[in-house]
């Protein structure tokens, strides 16, 4: 395992972190067993990073990893977790939510303490409830070593909440597919260039550059280097190829998936990729965005929309639904991020009065109204009614 300082701690972590949001899962609830063998294996192997929330599994997540790592595995890990900004409504809610979290996990410090999926919305609503205070508080008084924050917004925002506390990390998206989009390459230096350790999420887009079978397209592509890694290994080398990264999240939860992880975690340097390798990507990254439904590169030149349609994000769910073949996950992911139960304000493409403002301001030419259309019938016909529920019943626990 390699591992990598976050300068602002002074704390050496695995590139590789065990990301606790999709465990091995039996009849619908955690299996418990094999989960616990996963994360102890990874942990016997050179992991110390560990990545939990809130509602993970029903709020079922948290206590579980508690029990994991007793029994001596706590004193070998750095454990996040996350405050559900959504559900802050007042400045005592924090310290109810962090209180909770303690017990739950069994533990009496969080060492890496995130503000949950944040957006320039929801910093501005947490700002105004006094959350950095509370950071402040929670630091002074030992329940958390390290505060950061996640977030999925624009670029813009992102600067801003960098600059706006003391962080000492943040966690983002990124990928081959999302240099430009959220907070994107410009993102990770901006927050790397002020010393924050960078923890990335999503290395492989929810899956989608690991799926197989790959369009045909990409395949060809891969089978050029003579298919010498596998698609996720090509994804996860991009990503620690870049020096500003600090740890990369996965949600394991096959033996097999930790066991490719790890090896790749032995020696995936940063720089390592040769300049073939790095263009090979490129090109991999721009197949892909030709054979995307919806030409958006996620840039948000087209927000604020007056009438609160999330567009990029329902483009990028567009495309994973018609790319990637991810049916369910996206008719679900859909509902968690234009339902407005994270964010406060719903952002559904059925929203759109069709006033024209997108069309003058997107770069690529898009017409967003009618592109809009095609999100409402792919993910606002049947079923949306019980999605949402489901939805709403896990973030509300
Ligand atoms: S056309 Fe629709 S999506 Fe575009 S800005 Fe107007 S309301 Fe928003
Ligand atoms: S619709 Fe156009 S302006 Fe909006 S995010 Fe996509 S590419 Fe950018």
């Amino acid at each position: 395992m390699l591992y990598r300082k976050v300068t602002k701690t002074g704390d050496e972590l695995s590139i590789l972190g065990f990301g606790c949001m999709r465990l091995a899962q039996k009849n619908d609830r955690i299996d418990e067993e094999r989960a616990a063998r996963q994360i102890r294996y990874a942990i016997d192997h050179g992991v110390n990073y560990l990545d939990t929330a809130w509602p993970y599994h029903g709020g079922e997540g948290e206590p579980f990893v508690g029990r994991v790592l007793a029994g001596g595995y706590r004193e070998r890990v750095k454990l996040a977790t996350k405050l559900p900004a959504w559900l802050v409504h007042s400045p005592a809610d924090m310290d109810r939510f962090l209180d909770a979290q303690l017990k739950k996990l069994a533990t009496s410090q969080i060492d890496y303490y995130l503000l949950h999926s944040l957006n320039g919305t929801a910093w501005d609503q947490l700002a105004a409830l006094g959350v950095a205070e509370f950071l402040d508080r929670a630091q002074a008084d030992g329940r958390i070593a390290n505060a950061g924050f996640s977030f999925h917004g624009l670029r813009e925002d992102f600067k801003g909440i960098v600059d706006a506390y003391p962080w000492q990390f943040c966690q983002i998206q990124y990928n081959y597919l999302d240099e430009e989009n959220q907070a994107g390459t410009e993102g990770l230096k901006f927050a790397a260039a002020k010393c924050l350790g960078v923890i990335v999420m999503e290395p492989l887009r929810g899956g989608a550059l690991a799926a197989s079978p790959q369009p045909p397209a990409v395949a060809a592509l891969w089978q050029e280097a003579g298919n010498r890694w596998t698609p996720a290994e090509w994804a996860l080398r991009w990503v620690w190829n870049h020096p500003e990264v600090t740890v990369v999240l996965s949600g394991m939860n096959d033996e097999a998936q930790v066991e490719e992880n790890l090896e790749i975690a032995a020696d995936a340097r940063p720089g390592s990729l040769t300049e073939e390798e790095v263009s090979l990507i490129a090109r991999v990254s721009k197949k892909y965005c030709e054979i995307m439904k919806v030409g958006c590169t996620g840039c948000g030149y087209c927000l604020p929309c007056p009438a609160d349609v999330n567009i990029p994000e329902c483009f990028a769910l567009l495309n994973a639904f018609h790319t990637f073949g991810q049916k369910q996950q996206a008719g679900l992911l859909y509902v968690v991020r234009m339902g407005g139960v994270v964010t406060g304000h719903p952002g559904y493409a059925s929203q759109c009065t069709q006033c024209g403002d997108c069309v003058q301001k997107c770069p690529q030419n898009l017409d967003v109204p009618s592109l809009l259309e095609q999100v409402v019938s792919e993910f606002e016909g049947a079923g949306l009614k019980e999605r949402e529920a489901r939805v709403r019943s896990f973030f509300a626990k």
